[in-house]
């Protein structure tokens, strides 16, 4: 099938309030435009300096959204058009995503990832963690960003009861931070669901998914 095609299937099973991040990576701009031009209008990519690469080839009309683990002395290389950063998890970062964003003078949206899996491999703070965060003195200091949700990753796993406990967790998560509304966090966004599990994610409560492969097909990281 081709990416067009893709997309209109995956869009047509999805409700009406689920925001769809077609997963790029490693793509070349081809593959990118034919989504375009499909009507695709938000996309993740996990590493920065490809998603800047991309961001100059590509209309200027798209929302590019880092869905990767974010290095500290990178963010200044997207910070003048990054729409939503997902992954954020310390503090450190938001205080550099910050500093970087006043710059462009923007208020850059970010994404709390929270770890639900059981891996030692995937990123993520505690909801503990998070509610700490957004309640110290220090982030109610950040004016150039904003907490809009949570994100996370799922164990990599067929087990879908284990994953669908993962999802739900972070749904809870979400709800407990949602409490905690400041100036500067103002939670609606739910970042779980990749292309083999988006499904039982938005069953869970997800209203944003990522998905790749199930949109442009396998990746190939050896010709990278
Ligand atoms: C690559 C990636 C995805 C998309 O994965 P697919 O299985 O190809 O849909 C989603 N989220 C993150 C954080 C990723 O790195």
């Amino acid at each position: 099938m081709s990416i067009q095609q893709n997309l209109d299937h995956i869009k047509s099973t999805l409700p009406e309030h689920v925001t769809l991040v077609a997963v790029s990576k490693t793509k070349p701009v081809s593959d990118l435009m034919e989504a375009y031009n499909a009507g695709q209008r938000v996309f993740g990519e996990n590493k920065i300096q490809e998603m800047v690469e991309k961001h100059e080839a590509m209309p200027k009309d798209i929302d590019w959204h880092m869905i990767g683990h974010v290095q500290r002395n990178k963010v200044k290389y997207m910070a003048s058009f990054v729409r939503l950063i997902h992954g954020v998890d310390n503090f450190k970062l938001l205080k550099e995503i910050n500093k970087q964003a006043k710059k462009y003078d923007r208020v850059i949206d970010c994404l709390l990832q929270i770890k639900i899996a059981s891996e030692d491999s995937k990123f993520g703070m505690s909801v503990e963690e998070a509610s700490e965060i957004i309640q110290s003195e220090d982030f109610s200091e950040l004016q150039h960003i904003k907490v809009v949700g949570v994100m996370g990753m799922a164990t990599f796993t067929n087990d879908l009861h284990q994953v669908k406990k993962e999802f739900t967790l972070l749904k809870t998560s979400f709800e407990d931070l949602n409490m905690l509304k400041t100036a500067n966090c103002e939670l609606q966004t739910i970042s779980m669901g990749m292309s083999g599990d988006y499904e039982l994610a938005i069953d869970c409560g997800s209203n944003m998914v990522r998905v790749g492969s199930s949109i442009f097909g396998e990746r190939n990281y050896s010709k990278q």
